[in-house]
């Protein structure tokens, strides 16, 4: 094995020995991957995730290679009391894959991944990406239901639920999930399935990441495209009520194949919408059929007559090419602030009063989403995995989006004004993914009816609470 030093750039002394040298250079000699430490090169890209209002410098990143590499980093930390964090696509909003002081296990450099044509599965590591998982599944004309970015995680996504435009035909991500190799907090590799650690199996579905490190995720996947029927069609800010009325009432009537999300937001400038448009408040229907696009032209022609919208791009693509839809939208290194509720519906109620707020942003940034949940996710009982908000009818993110520091307060402001006008339509549930450092309260209501049975999971396999930088489920 190729032995390295931990590199910092203010260390010059020669390498030495496991037996006489500090402690992060003998980490150093047991992992693959580099052991980076504050003022080395490479420290500051390793520390900036996808939301730059998180500023965390931990004491040491590791950048994996693979499961030894994670076996030898776990048993290093434990047998100094170092914190943890795990980070793996680096997207999540409340920034909990770093801590300040602690030493990261960074999987993001663990990217094998491989198709089974023939069995419709998928094995991947934990550093796989959304759009690297459709670029190799879509080879095959297969999919499983990822992340409307192609940026994030799927790692963390999984782990948390696993949301997207096809869970309605395929269910969540979890869903899917076959099974596990999990390096768990006393430093054991198992893994974890419907046949084996059946509970560590069930609470990794929505559990996020409090009973291990995943080291591999084996999927199910489902035949879909190359080519889609899927896009936007937008409308003008002062037809939004008629928009969402007509929506409420025509998604009733869809087939599950149907996956829609209402977007509220100021108008791109981009080639597709009329320049008159841009910088404008305006409502988007988005839409993706996961099946036959005759079916889903059928479908899709009630939406397509209605109204007047200032433009049209619901037509025949490559679904890769529609899971980047979203990326322009969230680039990495802006400044975000996220709240978020499960809705039980869309009352007169609730679309009047998300209308009344929704563009009083003074940043023509921020947006807010609503996506339609139900379909195969809501035939899955609520106790079946660790994921128990299966009645929801929609899920709504308001996501306060900005570049200046100095404008921190009014944005945060702005997203909690809505979160707030909107919570007598709350179930009462949130999305643990969609979370921030909001406190024990919605910690409890993220994972909902089943916190106490995640709590015994959690007691079993890390009673020490060694996986804490998530949205922790303490083992009491
Ligand atoms: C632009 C954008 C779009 C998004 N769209 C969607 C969407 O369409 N659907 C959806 O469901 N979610 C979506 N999300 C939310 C996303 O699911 C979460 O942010 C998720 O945590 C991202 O995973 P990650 O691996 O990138 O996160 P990271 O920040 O790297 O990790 C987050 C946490 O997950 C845990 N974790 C990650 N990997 C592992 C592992 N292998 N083993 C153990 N623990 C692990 C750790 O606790 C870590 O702190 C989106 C986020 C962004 C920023």
């Amino acid at each position: 094995m190729t032995t390295r030093r931990a590199t910092t750039s203010a260390d010059t002394s020669p390498p030495s020995t496991p037996a006489t040298s500090a402690p992060w250079a003998v980490l150093q000699e047991h992992v693959r991957g580099d052991v980076l430490l504050p003022a080395a090169p490479g420290y500051d890209e390793a520390r900036a995730l996808w939301n730059a209002m998180i500023d965390k410098r931990p004491a040491a990143i590791v950048r994996c290679t693979g499961v030894a590499d994670v076996l030898a980093t776990l048993r290093f930390a434990r047998e100094r009391d170092i914190p943890l964090a795990v980070r793996a696509g680096g997207h999540n909003v409340a920034g909990t894959a770093l801590r300040d002081d602690g030493l990261v296990l960074d999987l993001s450099r663990m990217k094998g991944i491989r198709v089974d044509p023939v069995a419709r599965t998928v094995r991947l590591q934990p550093g796989i990406l959304n759009g690297d998982l459709d670029h190799e599944t879509q080879a095959f004309g297969l999919a499983v239901t990822s992340g409307i970015a192609s940026t994030t995680g799927l790692s963390g996504l999984t782990l948390g639920g696993g949301i997207g435009w096809l869970m309605r035909a395929f269910g969540l991500t979890c869903d899917n999930l076959r099974a596990a190799d999990v390096v768990t907090a006393d430093g054991a590799f198992i893994t974890a399935s419907e046949e084996e650690h059946p509970d560590l199996f069930w609470a990794l579905r929505g559990g996020g990441g409090n009973f291990g490190v995943v080291t591999s995720f084996t999927f199910d996947l489902h035949p879909l495209g190359p080519t889609v029927l899927a896009g936007a069609i937008l409308y003008p800010a002062s037809a939004a009520g008629e928009v969402l009325r007509f929506y409420r009432d025509y998604i009733e009537g869809v087939p599950n194949a149907l996956g829609t999300i209402v977007l509220l937001r100021y108008a791109p400038e981009v080639p597709w919408i009329p320049a008159a448009h841009w910088r404008q408040p305006v409502v988007a229907i988005l839409a993706c059929y996961a099946g036959d696009i005759a079916a889903g032209a059928e479908v899709l022609r009630p939406l397509k007559a209605f109204g007047s919208p200032i433009a049209d791009i619901i037509e025949p693509k490559p679904y890769t090419l529609h899971q980047r839809m979203f990326d322009a939208s969230a680039p990495p290194g802006l400044r975000y602030y996220w709240k978020s509720h499960y809705l039980g519906g869309l009352s007169d109620d609730a679309i009047d009063t998300l209308l009344a707020r929704a563009w009083r942003t003074s940043s023509l940034r921020s947006y807010t989403i609503i996506g339609r949940m139900g379909g195969a996710v809501g035939r899955v009982d609520a106790s079946a995995t660790a994921f128990a908000h299966r009645d929801a009818q929609h899920v709504l993110n308001i996501n306060g989006v900005w570049t200046e520091p100095a404008e921190d307060e009014v944005h945060v402001e702005w997203t909690r004004d809505l979160f707030t006008a909107m919570e007598p339509f709350s179930t009462g549930g949130v999305y643990v993914n969609f979370l921030g450092n909001e406190g024990e309260d919605r910690v409890r209501a993220a994972y909902g009816a089943n916190y106490d049975r995640l709590v015994e999971v959690k007691r079993r396999y890390d009673p020490d609470n060694v996986f804490n930088s998530n949205q922790n489920i303490v083992p009491g």
